[in-house]
C-alpha cells in the first residue's frame, strides 16, 4: 500500500490524483489532504478518503473545517500546515498552484519523501535549492508534468550515466495553445475567455493562460534543465497540436524515443505514484484503429515571445528564473482581472527581466525576494503605462 499525502487536493491535479486513487484503492491510500480555501470540497474529499489529517491554507476557515470533518481527523491550518503534511506518507503530491508550492517541495525532499511534482514553479524558481535536496536519503523527485513524465520514461531504458553519454537532445512538445497560427496584430484584443479555451488539455486558469503565451513551455524548458541536467542549447521545443506525443529524447545515433498517449493527466500522476511499477488501469490509452495524423512545426517565437524570455532567464540562472516566474504570475493575474491585454503579458515580463540584478539563488530568502521583485516590476510597468 502506497500512502499518499496530497497538497492542493481541490485543484485540477488534486481531483485527478483522487481519481487515480479511486481507480486502485488496493494500491493507494490517502493519508493527508490540503487545500487553500475550498472547505466544502475538502470536507467531501475527507469523508470519502478518510485521511489522518487535513489542512486548510486560510487560517480564518479552520473553524468551519473543524465542524465538518469526520471525527478523528486531525485539522491543521496555515502555510506551515502544508509543510507539515509534506513530511507524511510515502509519496507527497505537490499540486499547489504557482510559487506558493515552494515550501511543499523543499519540505518533502528534506524529509526524504518521494515528491510527485506537479508544481513546476518551485523547481523553476528555486532550482539551486532543490538540487542538493534530491540526494537526501530516500528523497526522489518524479515529475507529474506530462512532458517531463514522457522524458522520464524515454530515459528509463538505461542507467543514467549511459543515457546521458548518448543523449543528444530533449524535445519538448507544445500544443501551441488556443492562439496557434495567429500573429501578434491578431492577438492584441483577445479576451480572457479566449485564452482559457485550451484546445486539448483541461487545466486550471493560470497554466491555461501560460499555455496561450507559450510561457508554460518556457517554464517547462527550465524545468527540464533542472530535472535532467541537460544544457539549454540541447532542449528543443516543437509545436504538436494533437498533444499525443508528450515529449521525446534524441540520442547521438539519430534515434528518437517518444512517449504517446491521449492527453490525460491521470497517466503522469499514476506514473509518479507507482514508479517503478505501473498501475493496471489505463488512462489515455490510444485506440490505434482510429485513423489519425500527427503534425509538428517550429514555434513562432516572434509572436509567442515568452518562450525566448524563459530561455533567457534560464541561461542567466541564479535568481533570474524566480524573478521571471514572479513577473509572469503577476502578469497573468493582471490579465485574468482584465487590467492588461494578452500582448502586454510578454512585454511586462520582458521589462521586469531587464531590471533583474543577478544574484545567486542560495537561500529561500533570496528566491522569495526575487519572486517579489519580479512581481513589483510588473505592477510598476502597469502603473507607468496607465498614466
Ligand atoms: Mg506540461
Amino acid at each position: 500500500m502506497t500512502k499518499v499525502s496530497l497538497l492542493g487536493s481541490t485543484g485540477s491535479i488534486g481531483s485527478q490524483t483522487l481519481d487515480v486513487v479511486r481507480a486502485e484503492p488496493e494500491r493507494f491510500e490517502i493519508v493527508g489532504l490540503a487545500a487553500w480555501s475550498s472547505v466544502e470540497l475538502l470536507v467531501e474529499q475527507a469523508k470519502e478518503f478518510r485521511p489522518d489529517a487535513v489542512a486548510i491554507g486560510r487560517i480564518d476557515l479552520v473553524a468551519e473545517l473543524e465542524k465538518q470533518v469526520p471525527p478523528g481527523t486531525k485539522v491543521l491550518a496555515g502555510e506551515k500546515a502544508f509543510e507539515e503534511l509534506s513530511t507524511v506518507g510515502d509519496v507527497v503530491v505537490n499540486g499547489v498552484v504557482g510559487f506558493a508550492g515552494l515550501g511543499v517541495t523543499l519540505s518533502a525532499l528534506s524529509a526524504g519523501k518521494r515528491l510527485a511534482l506537479a508544481n513546476k514553479e518551485s523547481l523553476i524558481a528555486a532550482g539551486p535549492l532543490v538540487r542538493p535536496l534530491r540526494s537526501v536519503d530516500g528523497a526522489e523527485l518524479i515529475p507529474v508534468d506530462s512532458e517531463h513524465c514522457a522524458i522520464h520514461q524515454c530515459l528509463r531504458g538505461s542507467s543514467s550515466n549511459e543515457t546521458y553519454r548518448h543523449l543528444a537532445k530533449l524535445v519538448l512538445t507544445a500544443s501551441g495553445g488556443p492562439f496557434r497560427g495567429l500573429k501578434a496584430d491578431e492577438l492584441s484584443a483577445v479576451t480572457v475567455d479566449e485564452a482559457l479555451a485550451h484546445p486539448t488539455w483541461s487545466m486550471g486558469p493560470k497554466i491555461t493562460v501560460d499555455s496561450s503565451t507559450l510561457m508554460n513551455k518556457g517554464l517547462e524548458v527550465i524545468e527540464a534543465h533542472e530535472l535532467f541536467g541537460v544544457a539549454y542549447e540541447d532542449i528543443e521545443v516543437v509545436v504538436h497540436p494533437e498533444s499525443i506525443v508528450h515529449s521525446m529524447a534524441t540520442f547521438t545515433d539519430g534515434t528518437t524515443i517518444a512517449q504517446l498517449s491521449e492527453p490525460d493527466m491521470r497517466l503522469p500522476i499514476a506514473y509518479a505514484l507507482a514508479f517503478p511499477e505501473r498501475i493496471s488501469t489505463p488512462f489515455g490509452a490510444i485506440d490505434w484503429g482510429q485513423t489519425r495524423a500527427l503534425h509538428f512545426e517550429s514555434p513562432d517565437r516572434s509572436t509567442f515571445r515568452c518562450l525566448n524570455l524563459a530561455y533567457r532567464a534560464g541561461e542567466i540562472g541564479g535568481t533570474a528564473p524566480a524573478w521571471m516566474n514572479g513577473a509572469n504570475e503577476a502578469a497573468v493575474d493582471f490579465f485574468l482581472q482584465g487590467s492588461i491585454s494578452w500582448s502586454e503579458i510578454s512585454y511586462s515580463i520582458e521589462d521586469a527581466l531587464e531590471k533583474h540584478d543577478a544574484q545567486a539563488a542560495d537561500s529561500v530568502e533570496a528566491v522569495i525576494r526575487a519572486d517579489r521583485r519580479g512581481r513589483e516590476c510588473v505592477a510598476s510597468y502597469l502603473s507607468t503605462r496607465s498614466t
